[in-house]
């Protein structure tokens, strides 16, 4: 058996915190559209779009081709010392896309360092180290985003360099304003936000960093039009609003193109990463052109904005516009929010339904109650993957499944994920309840 040999040198040679699925993780040897094949030869329809990460699922010939184009020229990357034209028409591109006026972008290898860029960006512009987060945040893994991370399942440092203060809106499931109406919550929310400025700040923030929706922290999606009240609260003091869409991005919600649109604000950064580049390692800092070149310095990403990502990207792009992949995403979404809806009413263990497009959480408790249930999401893992269906897990208390299918899903494939999810939601009711 290749699994466990490959198992044992992985723990062996890499470290431990490194998070593996499954309790005999699996190796991804094949992939073809929303499939994935194992080591062992089984096939999976991949629910968790690798980690957001196969915006249009896998072999895509567009994606291919162009990969393909790039690499016929024998120029997989040299640096970022010289002009790279498809950096530049994706640029522009992204730049338009985003609403952004008078937009730049900067091109990294990963949403962590979209995020840095974003925070070292945001707090040389306003001459100030002091920034404020969600609650229940996840903003990648280096020195400032892990500082801003408000979860304690990923917040693996507090010796950041960044002054952070938290506030409410991330996870409305639980949580002192949890059962508020829409109106009441974002009432709230605002309060506190402006309550945290006045007692934990000395005024003078840089930013707020938020995701539109939660990714790590469980897929909780906020009230829509909560980040345009905040927005308003940021500008009496001149703080800067950046928007995370690293999971959010490229339609993905259903709702709209970007997720903070859901809030009627354009954001002064955004930032992301993941779907983009189908599978290959990109993303990116967009922002207002006086914040982008707040920097005197000389600065440089070698590999950020490669030829070869951003052939991807660009190719990627046009096949997610071309084909009105969010719409999909809108549709396919709703049904499977009504089907795990249904799924949720005759199991109580489930506690929540909640999501927005294909981004779709499941959280699992205790039966009786809505004390969390890591065990029953773990089961829920384990059942759906020997069922052929691959899902992701997170949450505050790593009882929360999250679905994030690639955004090409066909209605078909959408019928056989619930009917596996109840399957699977039934088993753990049984053995948890
Ligand atoms: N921001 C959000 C919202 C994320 O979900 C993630 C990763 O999951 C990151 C940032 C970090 O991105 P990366 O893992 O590409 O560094």
């Amino acid at each position: 058996m290749t699994e466990p040999d490959l198992l044992s040198r992985h723990r062996a040679v890499l470290p431990e915190w490194l998070t593996l699925y499954y309790s005999e993780p699996i190796e991804i040897v094949g992939a073809s559209g929303r499939h994935v094949t194992d080591s062992r030869g089984r096939r999976y329809l991949d629910f968790f779009a690798g980690i957001l990460t196969n915006a249009l699922g896998y072999d895509v010939a567009e994606v291919r081709d162009a990969l393909r184009a790039q690499l016929d020229t024998g120029v997989l990357h040299t640096s970022t010392l010289y002009l790279i034209r498809n950096q530049v028409e994706l640029a522009e591109r992204i730049a338009k896309l985003s609403g952004i006026p008078d937009a730049k972008v900067f091109f990294t290898n990963s949403g962590t360092e979209a995020n840095e860029t974003a925070l070292m960006l945001a707090t040389q512009y306003r001459r100030s180290n002091q920034v404020l987060a969600l609650r229940n945040s996840y903003h990648g893994r280096a020195f400032a985003t892990v500082g801003v991370t408000g979860n304690r399942g990923w917040s693996a440092s507090s010796l950041s360099p960044v002054k952070v203060s938290y506030v409410h809106g991330g996870y409305r499931y639980r949580g002192p304003f949890s059962g508020y109406s829409d109106a009441d919550y974002i009432a709230a929310c605002v309060e506190d936000l402006r309550d945290v400025l006045t007692t934990t700040t000395s005024g003078d923030v840089a930013a707020l960093i938020a995701e539109p929706i939660q990714g790590v922290g469980g897929f909780n999606v906020p009230p829509d039009g909560l980040f345009g009240e905040f927005k308003q609260v940021l500008d009496e003091e001149g703080i800067l609003f950046v928007s995370d869409e690293v999971q959010t991005g490229w339609g993905r919600t259903g709702q709209h193109f970007w997720g903070i649109e859901a809030h009627g604000v354009t954001p002064d950064i955004m930032t992301f990463a993941k779907g983009v580049g189908n599978g290959l390692a990109i993303g990116g800092v967009i922002a207002r052109r006086e914040i982008m070149d707040c920097l005197r310095a000389n600065s440089i990403s070698t590999f950020g904005g490669n030829p070869l990502a951003t052939a991807a990207a660009a190719a990627t792009l046009d096949y997610l516009l071309d084909h009105d992949l969010q719409s999909n995403a809108a549709e396919l979404g709703e049904r499977l929010l009504r089907g795990l809806r249904d799924i949720g009413d005759a199991h109580p263990v489930v506690g929540d339904v909640r999501g927005k497009g294909l981004m779709i959480g499941l959280e699992l408790v205790v039966p009786g109650g809505s004390r969390p249930s890591e065990r029953a999401a773990g089961i829920v893992l384990e059942e759906t993957r020997s069922r052929g269906l691959l899902v992701g897990k997170g949450g505050l208390h790593g009882n929360v499944v999250r679905l994030a299918p690639p955004m090409t899903l066909t209605a078909e494939e959408a019928e056989q994920a619930l009917r596996i999810l109840g399957e699977a939601v039934a088993v753990a009711d049984r053995e948890v309840g």
